[in-house]
């Protein structure tokens, strides 16, 4: 399965436009490709954060002592991009900040909404600040999909008593009822219009936890050196609360450790969300390219399922990329890929 997997991503990497990693297309191209390929744009409304999770590297970077917003400017430059190209695929609020934490966040949920009416609007958040009133605003501006972490204190994430603590005040705060989903740290919130569901997050090696672009001190990664070809920077966007436009969501821009993982800055005026994608074309040819994987990629288990030896191959892709049957059935896959996606 693994091997048909494999062989599948190797295909689709040496399929791919020669134009996806090219630094001088222009405009029109850019849009084009990014409709195409773009499944997830990924923000944060603010940088804060009220919990400093041990896993996460808000435990040592700053999230709590001030709140910066994302400027009306800049969510707006970011809106009207998706909306000029009448953008159908996934709009997240997620990252290192916790999108309820500040008001602002529901008027612009309600914009983007207006703005966007064929995109996947999706919000990951702790539920801390979940409560009826706030479900009202989320089900008004008909949020696609809430995705919740229920976080139990450290050393107690599997402990029963915890859980039940817990469940029961989020669900006396929400007025929810969490059903399991098949298995006790999965829940269905029944009770809104909302697609709401929660976890219980217990993150381990054993488990999957990211070393977040090597923020993260993963003991048994230690020596861990990634292969696997990466197609983050193909289908995601990201861009911090600042403007900073990321690699990809297992990087931030408030860690100098990160500095060279800053791709674009949408704050600057005239810079576009199209720039910034057509400026990750040099990190995206390196990162489906076979060969060791460097800088913040090194130590990055996430997707790492990927292919090494037979990722994109610039005679290869040569090649197949004049086969117009060949990049047909690419970008069919692609299409395919895309729709499963937004299904998930
Ligand atoms: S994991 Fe989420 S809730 Fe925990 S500190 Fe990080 S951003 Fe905040
Ligand atoms: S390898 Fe990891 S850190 Fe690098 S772009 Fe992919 S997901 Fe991001």
């Amino acid at each position: 399965m693994r091997v048909m997997r494999n062989l599948g991503k190797s295909f689709v990497a040496n399929t791919l436009p020669a134009d996806l990693f090219r630094a001088d297309i222009d405009d029109e191209t850019v849009r084009g490709l990014f409709r195409r390929y773009v499944r997830q744009v990924e923000i944060e409304n603010h940088n804060y954060c009220n919990r400093t999770c041990s896993f996460c590297p808000n435990a040592q970077l700053d999230r709590r002592s001030t709140t910066q917003l994302m400027t009306d400017e800049l969510f707006e430059k970011i809106l009207s991009a998706l909306e000029g190209i009448r953008y159908d695929q996934m709009f997240i609020w997620a990252r290192y900040h916790e999108p309820m934490a500040h008001p602002s966040f529901f008027d612009r949920l309600a914009e983007a909404r207006r703005r966007l009416p064929h995109a996947q609007l999706v919000v990951i958040s702790n539920g801390d600040y979940l409560d009826r009133a706030k479900l009202e605003l989320l089900e008004a501006s008909k949020l696609d999909r809430l995705w919740l972490n229920l976080y139990l204190p450290d050393g107690k994430e599997r402990d029963p008593g915890e859980l039940d603590r817990a469940l029961r005040q989020f669900q006396a705060r929400t007025g929810l009822v969490c059903v399991e989903d098949g298995s006790k740290w999965q829940y269905n919130c029944e009770g809104t219009t909302v697609c709401a569901t929660m976890g219980v997050p217990h993150y381990s090696y054993a488990t999957g936890i990211s070393t977040r672009g090597g923020l993260v001190t993963v003991p048994e990664l230690g020596a861990y050196q990634r292969r696997a070809a990466c197609f983050r920077p193909l289908h995601s966007v990201v861009v911090d609360f600042n403007g900073k436009g990321m690699l990809c969501c297992e990087v931030r821009s408030d860690a100098p450790e990160h500095a060279t993982a800053v791709i674009g800055d949408l704050s600057r005026p005239g810079y576009s969300l199209f720039d910034f994608y057509r400026d990750l074309a040099p990190a995206r040819l390196a990162l489906v390219s076979p060969g060791p994987k460097t800088g913040v990629c090194r130590t990055c288990t996430s997707v790492d399922g990927g292919p090494d030896r037979t990722a994109r191959r610039p005679a290869v892709a040569s090649v197949l990329g004049r086969i117009q049957p060949l990049t047909l059935v690419g970008e069919w896959g692609t299409k395919l890929e895309r729709a499963a996606h937004r299904r998930k």
